[in-house]
């Protein structure tokens, strides 16, 4: 005889994402922690485009948060995140995935680029979650950081985004070259969502 939901505590929730990544990530943090995480493509939602006006990763995160939260009516977790680089006054920042067109590898090219010959290479990836347990419930914020420093050449094949430029306090490496598993275990991300789980277990 199996227990139901209710006497174990299931909690299912909607990740709004694609990202492949950031799912496999969070399902592992959940694994035995009685949470299924779904993403958008488990569940009957298109991808909704929504637009990041936010000043603050936070804003962003409850913009996807809400957006999808509506859409759906099942709990929901979106987070946003970006790139802050001390030599550029904070920059790319929330404009992480959007301040040059392009590829991915465009964005590290200009970014080196725009730090030429600046000895100043700290940086640091953030991300903050939002938790949204109904669409009108108040938003519930979780975060994360890692410091760092810009490499001088992109190195690494493993990862998105800035990870052949960044390489973690504490190695030589860059993301990219630490791989994937390496960098769940390090990341803002995985901060923020460890976060998440110890906030829905206790519950
Ligand atoms: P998002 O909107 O949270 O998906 O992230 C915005 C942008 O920040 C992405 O397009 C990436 O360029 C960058 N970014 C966020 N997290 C990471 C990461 O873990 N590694 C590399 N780049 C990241």
């Amino acid at each position: 005889m199996g227990c139901s939901e209710e006497e174990i505590n299931l909690v299912e929730l909607l990740l709004a994402t694609a990202n492949k990544g950031k799912i496999a990530e969070l399902q592992t943090l959940c694994k035995s922690a009685n949470i299924i995480v779904y993403s958008i493509n488990d569940v009957n939602v298109p991808n909704l485009d929504v637009e990041e006006t936010g000043k603050t990763f936070a804003e962003n995160a409850e913009l996807k948060a809400r957006a999808f939260a509506q859409a759906t009516q099942l709990p929901v977790l979106a987070d946003d995140s970006g790139l802050e680089v001390d030599a550029l006054g904070g920059a790319p920042g929330v404009k992480s995935a959007r301040w040059v067109a392009g590829s991915d590898e465009d964005r590290n090219a200009a970014l080196l680029t725009e730090l030429s010959g600046s000895t100043n290479r700290n940086a640091r990836f953030k991300t903050v979650v939002c938790y949204l347990a109904t669409p009108d419930s108040n938003p519930l914020f979780f975060d994360g950081e890692i410091s760092g420093t810009i490499a001088t050449t992109p190195t690494g094949s493993e990862g998105f985004g800035y990870d052949p430029i960044f390489i973690p306090k504490g190695f030589t490496e860059s993301f990219a070259q630490l791989g994937v598993e390496t960098k769940n275990r390090l990341s803002h991300r995985a901060k923020a969502f460890a976060k998440v789980v110890a906030h829905l277990q206790k519950k």
